[in-house]
């Protein structure tokens, strides 16, 4: 029987050292809801980083048997690596780059011996998993290697690759050092697949130029093989969302939020502390609409999620302390004994107060500079049950190629930021419900699960359509 080995750099499950020994938290991403039926279904398995640093033999065989136990065979990944393969190469190379933020970008030599040392310890581990005739999944930036020497090793496998942030225009991936390294381990694979159409089309033109390779309806002809290239807008676990947003905690959250906030209506943003979700620009259009329409004054909070991330890295520290400067300067600015302009949390929230922060918002303010996707995006229209409130969506975040009923800005326009926000809250109700009821509709249909069973049968389609040609 063939078995499907999924491959991320982190697994779904989280290993933690406490006072009471070793613990094993389960991650609540949207991946590992997605995917759960697939790696938890007989035989198969889910390969990647625990997230902890064994620090002996006896602790890594405790690791391997606790998560075997549910589908799952950890990578241990050391300090130094960590350092120079994800925080260095995927975070410090990769992610900026991808997400045209090119000036950010390092390009070490070492970081990149690191990130090619990495992918082929993954590929050993998942070599020890898998059989001549597996299907083989392997997500995103970290793992771009890896479907070509997966492919040395197991000519014969089913090999799909996604990827969970943009693929940038040519002009940015041409500037990367190792940039044809990189798409030949991408091409590894049977099956590509990215969010959008736009992602794929930066993608094939890389491949054309760089590589010169030819590509025909989304199928790229290396002298091998073929390798079918489409656009898999992943979704979300609505269900999960709509029903956390009906809860009865949800409703204790929204009834205390409420009467703390009185009559003054919300403004809500979430995201990772990051600088490509645009959190400095969102202010001082917050500051614009404060300055333009002196009515919201005291009227409008703007409630801001920030969850820390990355913060080991400079970058990240510094724009931790420009957002906390500009958020004190406008409560400074603005503030009044009964009114906070902002209410600002750098933290993260449990399931059930996020959906009571959906719900509470009239206005969700979604606006990255750039996005792979954007979940909160979609986990906003999964949550509003009454189909009362609006979306204000980034132009750049893959989301809003499908959430078209959002209103679109261009993130950096700060003018035509404020100027949407004062639109979303004079918006008449029947507008709302209207453009919520589209996009609802939408992001129920195309959930996670539609999107892992879509991928998995192009993968199968692709598979069988090359082994006629072949
Ligand atoms: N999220 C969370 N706790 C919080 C705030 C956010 O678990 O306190 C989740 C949120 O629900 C969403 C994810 O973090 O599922 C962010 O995903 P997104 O695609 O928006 O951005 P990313 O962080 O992956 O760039």
């Amino acid at each position: 029987m063939s078995r499907t080995i999924i491959v991320s750099n982190r697994l779904p499950t989280k290993a933690l050292r406490t006072d009471d020994g070793l613990a094993f938290q389960p991650s609540e991403g949207g991946l590992a809801t997605g995917l759960g039926s697939i790696y938890r279904a007989d035989g198969n398995v889910w390969v990647g980083w625990p997230g902890l640093f064994v620090e002996d033999e006896a602790e890594a065989t405790f690791v391997t048997e606790q998560l075997a136990a549910d589908s799952m065979a950890p990578v241990f990944l050391t300090e130094d690596e960590i350092r120079d393969y994800y925080e260095g190469f995927s975070n410090g190379t990769l992610w900026p780059t991808f997400h045209y933020f090119a000036q950010l970008a390092v390009y070490e030599e070492d970081m990149w011996k690191a990130y090619v040392a990495v992918n082929e310890k993954f590929c050993r581990a998942v070599l020890e998993q898998a059989g001549p005739d597996d299907t083989i999944w392997v997500h995103d930036y970290q793992l771009l290697l890896l479907p070509e020497m997966l492919r040395a090793a197991r000519p014969q496998a089913t090999i799909g690759f996604f990827l969970h942030i943009p693929f940038p225009s040519y002009e940015l991936i041409r500037v990367l050092p190792w940039r044809t390294e990189l798409l030949q381990g991408m091409l590894g694979a049977d099956l590509i697949g990215f969010h959008t159409f736009g992602y794929m089309r930066h993608f094939l033109s890389a491949v054309s130029q760089l590589l010169g390779l030819p590509n025909q309806h989304g199928q790229i002809e290396t002298p091998t093989r073929s390798v079918l290239v489409d656009a898999f807008p992943m979704g979300i676990d609505h269900q999960r969302y709509a029903d956390a947003a009906a809860s009865e905690a949800a409703d204790a959250h929204v009834r205390e939020y409420r009467e703390a906030l009185k009559e003054v209506r919300v403004i809500l943003s979430i995201d990772r502390l990051d600088y490509t979700k645009g959190i400095a620009q969102r202010l001082r259009a917050f500051e614009l609409l404060l300055l333009r329409y002196p009515e919201w004054r005291g009227q409008v909070s703007l409630l801001m999620v920030v969850v820390p991330s990355r913060d080991q890295v400079a970058q990240y520290a510094d724009l931790k302390v420009e957002i906390d400067e500009l958020v004190g300067r406008i409560n400074a600015q603005y503030r009044t004994i009964a009114w906070n302009p902002v209410h600002y949390f750098y933290r993260s929230f449990p399931l059930e107060e996020l959906a009571a922060f959906y719900r509470l918002a009239e206005v969700a303010l979604v606006t990255p500079m750039r996005d792979g996707m954007n979940l909160v995006a979609k986990e906003y229209v999964a949550s509003k049950a009454d189909q009362r409130g609006v979306l204000i969506l980034s132009e750049r975040a893959g989301a809003a190629r499908e959430l078209s009923d959002a209103l679109i800005i261009n993130p950096t326009d700060t003018g035509q930021l404020a100027e949407a926000m004062h639109e979303a809250l004079v918006m008449p109700e029947e507008d709302q419900i209207a453009r919520m009821t589209n996009m609802q509709a939408l992001v129920r249909q195309y959930d996670v699960f539609a999107w892992t069973k879509l991928f998995m049968d192009r993968l199968a389609h692709a598979k069988s359509q090359q082994q006629t040609l072949a």
